[in-house]
């Protein structure tokens, strides 16, 4: 289970501190009242940024690992938050995944990989901003306007992690890469009309 790191470094100063040794779990989610053998259980690396390590902890009693992801991580994604609203506000801006692509990923050895890389962060956070709006529709409405409205309404150019820190109390019901609810089952929904051809979640209702 994901849970969060609150803490305000940006993901250089996470590794480079090695804070991932000061993460804590006071509690456990799932026995609140104390009584279980809540344990730290290590940690597990991730591969960008390079060195960043997750701290762990384990409830046998419920055997439920949970990982502290720092303010700063994205979630089921690789990097930072920071790394993708940077490239989500490039193409925000130029209006074009071509453009961002080329400009973004100049270590990419073809272009439509690195076009593919880009769109899909695009329709994260799109999709992200949407369940925003839609969990708190008085105050981040803009937000379906994109992230530079957000910025602008936030008044910050970190507005992912910022979201985070104040989405804090809903993140098990946000989306990752910002929240930690997975979206498999809902790959295909995409407001730009584009079809997932891979699709293969049939409608539960069966209709
Ligand atoms: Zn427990």
């Amino acid at each position: 289970m994901q849970l969060r790191y609150e803490t305000g470094l940006t993901g250089e100063e996470y590794v480079r501190a090695e804070a991932w040794r000061d993460a804590r779990l006071e509690r456990c989610p799932n026995h609140p009242d104390g009584g279980c053998s809540l344990s730290s259980h290590g940690t597990y690396s991730r591969k960008t940024p390079r060195g960043a390590k997750i701290a762990r902890w384990y409830c046998r009693e419920s055997r439920t690992t949970f990982n502290l992801l720092p303010d700063c991580l994205a979630a089921r994604l690789p990097g930072t938050l920071d790394a993708l609203e940077t490239v989500v506000a490039h193409a925000e801006r130029t209006r074009s995944l071509t453009a961002t692509a080329r400009a973004l990923r100049s270590d990419a050895v073809e272009i439509p990989g690195a076009i593919r890389w880009v769109r899909r962060r695009v329709r994260l956070v799109r999709r992200l901003l949407t369940s925003v709006a839609e969990l708190l529709p008085e105050r981040f409405a803009l937000g379906i306007a994109g992230l530079g409205p957000l910025r602008a309404h936030l008044d910050t150019g970190r507005a992912l992690v910022e979201l985070r820190r104040l989405l804090a109390p809903h993140l098990s019901v946000l989306p990752t890469p910002l929240g930690f609810r997975r979206h498999r089952d809902r790959v295909s929904e995409h407001p730009s009309g584009f079809q997932h051809k891979m699709g293969h979640d049939p409608p539960p209702s069966g209709a």
